[in-house]
């Protein structure tokens, strides 16, 4: 069998109504090509399932394997289904269940019905039992240890797997047999997608798509050690730890015979799961051999093509810790941020003045008396303001029981223990609602967003103080060339200084990355060899400038072609030459050109996102914005142009010379100007593209 791509693991619920991130919400993870992305929430199952089934098609659209594991029972103890559907095909079940199963955008749902219709066909009792109102549904018994069960309690790999809940159960956490109820229907639906197989029911070993049966009590003590929302960390715990099975053990896990009952997919590996849930267990798998490689047949890949595909084959590889609030400026958010309050948590005053309640005035005029005392922010007025009455209030104070209305300090008249006002004052005014910012469980930041200071208050008035982020990732820098002095030394025959280091090693900082320098190597290959083999001690990531094309002394690509993990970027780009882009021992290298201007271009283009998404960032597009050229140039068509630029009474001054080794046009300008790939006549006046070096994050 081949491996999985992707593997999505939803945890269901069978709960009536729409549903806040939170407890007993529909949570769902995707862990693609090693990388568990934080779990999305969904209000509905209808949202949820649409979701999934979309997830599940593009992904055989784009031929990968998938495996959606879901956390509910796909089957029932043996000698259930023949008594319901009148054949022991677990499979028909789902379908008689989708044709009776209703349910709808606002989540409210007929299962208790169904279950009920199922009791009433076994003698006795029936199966089903637990509900919320003892006098509903009397085809279902309230209590499960009154009942006198025909049928078992559980099935093998329930027993198997210590689970201590029943397939059965309708009300009262955990409602196992509720959500196996409101899941099954969904199933029977995702298995007609086209390449989709059912385990271990079905013949799934080539099949694209694989729907199986997961259980998130397996890895436990993981979850537990997390101090994030049960539902999430359970969905991404598994997720990651499937992810990250070797698929040996993966296929030993599927190995089961269940004709009938279903399997709960690594019953009995529990503490191996358990190991492979936790974050920081493991570091993420490597990069892939050929993540570099450019589509073949292709002279001078397009820069689009290129940054394409470092989007879609680079995921993050650092670790993830947490951060005291204050220190968390600049870092990469590891995980969503979910409010843990609203914001305001009670409805408040917006401004100084007199609160009271709408419904003491009328149209006209109002003379109000005051009520003793008043409130403040951090101080509340305990007790209800009587209907007529009206209190001082000041900016951000809890409105008490009997205001909903304040009016502005300006508006009124005090005096003899009454405020007046004019009429006409609208109910509400002047207040802020609770959670009018944000709501109790919403998301407020989402990971892979490198924090800034307003996200901090944000994460603040939300109520956090510490916030999970990535560990930094850590960037070796090196210069290779014989001609090499280090600045400020003198330099023999034949030297120059090294100008790309300090360029490169103090624009990695301001990234937010640390710059590990390893120095200048000279044009020795084993010289070169051995900084590399440090690098992938020291660093997760090597940037190197110098020997990077196809020349005598080019050791950066010839032992990159060595290692078996070379690619050869020609791309469509002025100024740069080919880039050398690898892998050595599992780390990623990126052998930039010598020329400064190149090296800086390149960095700037193709290192800048790159390093972003390996170190848990999302990718990033510099903004750019098109002002008058106030110059003229022709470009010929079939590559993309960067030139140095500065923007001067708001148009685009270019550097006179567009040579590559004029360090002094880097230093003179103060953002580049982006020439696309056709052909073009640019004059005076006309817009071009302006990338401030700012908007590259420097
Ligand atoms: P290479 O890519 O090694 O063929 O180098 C191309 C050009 O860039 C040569 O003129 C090198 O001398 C120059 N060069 C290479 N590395 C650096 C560096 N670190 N600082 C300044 N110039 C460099
Ligand atoms: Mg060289």
């Amino acid at each position: 069998m081949t491996g999985f791509d992707t593997f999505l693991v939803a945890d269901w619920s069978a709960a009536q109504g729409v549903r806040r991130a939170g407890k007993d919400a529909i949570w769902i993870a995707l862990a693609q090509d090693g990388a568990v992305k934080p779990a999305r929430h969904f209000s509905t199952r209808l949202d949820a399932e649409a979701w999934i089934a979309e997830t599940i098609r593009a992904e055989i659209a784009a031929g990968r394997r998938v495996m959606a594991a879901f956390d509910f029972p796909f089957g029932y103890p043996t000698g259930v289904v023949e008594i319901i559907c009148g054949a022991a095909d677990p499979l028909a079940l789902w379908d008689w269940l989708a044709a009776r199963i209703t349910d709808d955008a606002r989540g409210r749902n007929n299962r208790f019905a169904v279950a009920e219709e199922i009791n009433a066909l076994f003698p006795g009792e029936g199966p089903f039992w637990g509900k919320h109102n003892r006098d509903a549904y009397p085809g279902i018994p309230y209590g499960g240890r009154s009942r006198t069960a025909e049928v078992s309690e559980k099935r093998a790999c329930d027993i198997s797997a210590k689970a201590s809940s029943s397939v059965w159960q309708l009300a009262f956490p955990p409602t196992v047999g509720g959500q196996a109820l409101m899941g099954m229907p969904m199933l029977s639906r995702l298995r007609r997608i086209q390449g989709c197989a059912v385990w271990p029911f079905e013949a799934w070993q080539e099949a694209q798509a694989v729907l199986t049966e997961i259980w998130p009590g397996l890895i436990e003590p993981a979850v537990r050690a997390s101090d994030d929302l049960r539902d999430r960390a359970q969905v991404e715990g598994l997720a990651r730890a499937l992810s990250r099975l070797p698929l040996a053990e993966l296929e030993r896990m599927m190995d089961i015979d269940a004709p009938e009952e279903g399997w709960i997919l690594g019953a009995g590996h529990g503490e191996r799961l358990t190991d492979l849930a936790r974050p920081n267990s493991l570091r993420p798998p490597p990069l892939r051999n050929d993540c570099f490689a450019l589509p073949a047949g292709v002279d001078w890949t397009p820069v689009d093509t290129a940054l394409a595909l470092l989007r879609e084959r680079l995921h993050p590889v650092t670790g993830t810790t947490k951060s005291g609030l204050f220190e968390a400026e600049g870092r990469i958010l590891a995980e969503d941020v979910i409010a843990r309050r609203a914001n305001p948590p009670h409805p408040n005053t917006a401004v100084d003045g007199y609160g009271f309640a709408a419904a003491s005035v009328g149209e006209g005029d109002a003379v109000l008396p005051l009520v003793q005392g008043r409130a403040a922010a951090g101080a509340p007025f305990e007790g209800p303001v009587p209907r007529g009455s009206a209190l001082r209030v000041l900016t951000g104070a809890d409105l008490p029981a009997g205001v909903d209305t304040v009016v502005l300090d300006e508006d009124c008249s005090v005096g003899d223990g009454r405020v007046a006002f004019r009429g006409g004052v609208k109910p509400g005014a002047n207040t802020r609602k609770a959670g009018e910012d944000a709501g109790e469980g919403d998301r407020v930041l989402s990971a892979g967003r490198k924090l800034t200071a307003p996200d901090l208050a944000l994460a603040a008035a939300v109520g956090h103080g510490t916030l999970p982020i990535r560990e930094k990732l850590r960037v070796a820098v090196l210069s290779t060339g014989d001609e090499l002095t280090e600045p400020g030394d003198v330099p023999g025959a034949g030297g120059i200084f090294d100008a790309n280091r300090p360029m490169l090693l103090s624009t990695l900082a301001r990234w937010g990355h640390v710059p590990v320098d390893l120095g200048r190597i000279p044009d020795d290959r084993s010289a070169v060899a051995a900084a590399f083999d440090r690098a992938g001690r020291d660093a997760d990531v090597l940037l190197t400038s110098g020997g990077a094309s196809a020349g005598d002394e080019d050791h950066v690509s010839a032992l990159l072609r060595e290692a078996g993990a070379m690619q050869e970027w020609r791309i469509a780009l002025k100024p740069g030459r080919p880039l050398a882009l690898g892998l050595w021992n599992d780390i990623p290298v990126f052998g930039l050109p010598g020329n400064p201007v190149a090296a800086f271009v390149c960095t700037l283009i193709f290192a800048r996102p790159a390093l972003t998404v390996l170190a848990g960032g999302n990718w990033a597009e510099p903004q750019g914005f098109e002002i008058p050229a106030a110059f003229e140039k022709r470009k010929k068509p079939g590559r993309r142009e960067y030139l140095r630029a500065r923007m001067r009474d708001g148009c685009a001054e270019v550097f006179p010379s567009e040579g590559s080794g004029r360090v002094s046009s880097l230093s003179w300008g103060e953002g580049l100007v982006e020439i696309e790939d056709g052909e073009r006549h640019i004059r005076p006046g006309d817009p071009v593209r302006f990338i401030p070096y700012g908007s590259f994050g420097l």
